[in-house]
């Protein structure tokens, strides 16, 4: 059993949120691999890659330096903002589909967990592929509306404009591809506990995942 409590779900579940709550109590670190994900797609949009190009995209994933220690950081630049616009967001289901890239950073990510003794990963394959044995697995969801809500303040936060028809039309598209790719499609694990965080306050849902993670390992803090 692998000390990583693994944290998949659709965009706007709340994955992010409730992975830092938990890390936050279990003093523990967190791996965002959708920032992953989208660092990667950056880089093929930043070559002049096409993004369909699955073995063009998998020399440019191998190729590139993703920091996520302190901000993200691509090849040396903080990027952090970059990935979160549109161009990275149109391109990144397509990118993430293409199985060479996958295999990069499902590697980069077993390494991080190894360099950590474990820790929070979030993602969309966590539960299913990277870390199968993982002690704690977590499928978070969310009624589409609410999902929307969501990312559209997220925009709203960052500055970028953009009406909440938009947003749901992204993630609906987003979740279609990832949803049904061949490689590691977004999917709960058969013993992930599933939780629709519509109206579940997140508090509840970070000490049920504690409780969980200390009951699967011993562990006291
Ligand atoms: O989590 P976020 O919305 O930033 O992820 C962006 C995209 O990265 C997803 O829509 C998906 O295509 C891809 N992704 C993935 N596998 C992961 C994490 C993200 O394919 N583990």
């Amino acid at each position: 059993m692998k000390r990583v409590v693994a944290i998949d779900g659709p965009s706007g579940a709340g994955k992010s949120t409730v992975a830092r709550g938990v890390a936050d109590v279990l003093g523990s670190s967190v791996l965002d691999t959708g920032a992953m994900y989208r660092s990667a797609t950056l880089a093929v949009l930043h070559r002049g890659v096409d993004p369909e190009d699955a073995e063009a995209c998998a020399d440019v994933a191998r190729a590139a330096d993703i920091d996520l220690r302190d901000g993200i950081r691509l090849d040396g630049r903080d990027v952090t903002t970059e990935i979160r616009g549109p161009a990275v967001t149109a391109a990144v289901s397509t990118v993430s589909a293409h199985p060479g890239v996958r295999a990069v950073l499902v590697a980069r990510q077993r390494e991080w967990a190894d360099a950590h003794g474990g820790g929070v990963i979030e993602g969309r394959d966590i539960g299913t592929v990277v870390f199968p044995d993982a002690a704690v697995k977590v499928f978070l969801t969310a009624s589409d509306a609410e999902r929307a809500r969501r990312r559209q303040r997220d925009e709203v936060a960052a500055a970028r404009e953009v009406d909440v028809e938009r947003v749901r039309e992204d993630l609906d598209r987003r979740d279609r591809l990832d949803s049904t790719r061949k490689t590691s499609p977004l999917q709960a694990a058969v013993d992930a506990w599933v939780v629709d965080t519509t109206e579940l306050a997140i508090p509840e849902v970070v000490a049920e995942i504690v409780e969980r993670y200390r009951a699967a390992t011993g562990a006291q803090t």
